[in-house]
């Protein structure tokens, strides 16, 4: 049976730190779905169809990975996808601690459904899509925080 992972996000946008989350994830699993969410209660620097369309052309040579978009509970989009697998990344304390209640909770939802976590690398542990919007909102260069390929549109 083929093993598939969802990976869920904002990617507001995609950023090393994701990317470095995809690469190492990638040895562990047949497919992997970068599920791009839609929250009408978010609000987000770059619209859904930009979000995807740049983590696609970033990944447009890797067949294991495809990009869609969902809005509504991530377990009801695992479920739709047909896995049982969550991926996230953790970067220090407070990021495991919101990730931890939201893994349980959605175990206790879904009991066939696990959250795999990877820590982030060392050199990539500062960088988040926040710091990236607020560099790019002020004019500033954020390609140091983006992988090397991603086109910004
Ligand atoms: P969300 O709004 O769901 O938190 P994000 O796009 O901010 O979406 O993050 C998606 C996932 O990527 C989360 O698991 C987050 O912890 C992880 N992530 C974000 N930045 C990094 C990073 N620099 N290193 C490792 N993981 C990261």
């Amino acid at each position: 049976m083929l093993k598939t992972a969802l990976f869920p996000g904002s990617f507001d946008p995609f950023t090393l730190g994701h990317q470095d989350i995809v690469r190492r994830a990638l040895p562990l699993f047949d497919e992997l779905i970068i599920g791009v969410g839609e929250n009408i209660d978010k609000s987000y620097l770059f619209s859904l169809e930009k979000r995807m369309a740049m983590i696609r052309n970033l990944y447009v040579q890797e067949p294991k990975i495809s990009v869609q978009s969902y809005s509504g509970l991530t377990i009801d989009f695992a479920k739709e996808v047909g896995t049982d697998f969550l991926l996230r990344g953790i970067r220090n304390p407070s990021d495991f601690e919101f990730e931890k209640s939201i893994a349980q909770a959605n175990r206790q939802m879904n009991p066939s459904l696990d959250t795999v976590f990877l820590l982030t690398t060392a050199r990539y542990a500062y960088i988040s899509s926040s710091i990236v919007r607020d560099v790019i909102r002020h004019g500033g260069n954020a390609s140091v925080f983006l992988p090397e390929n991603l086109i910004l549109l």
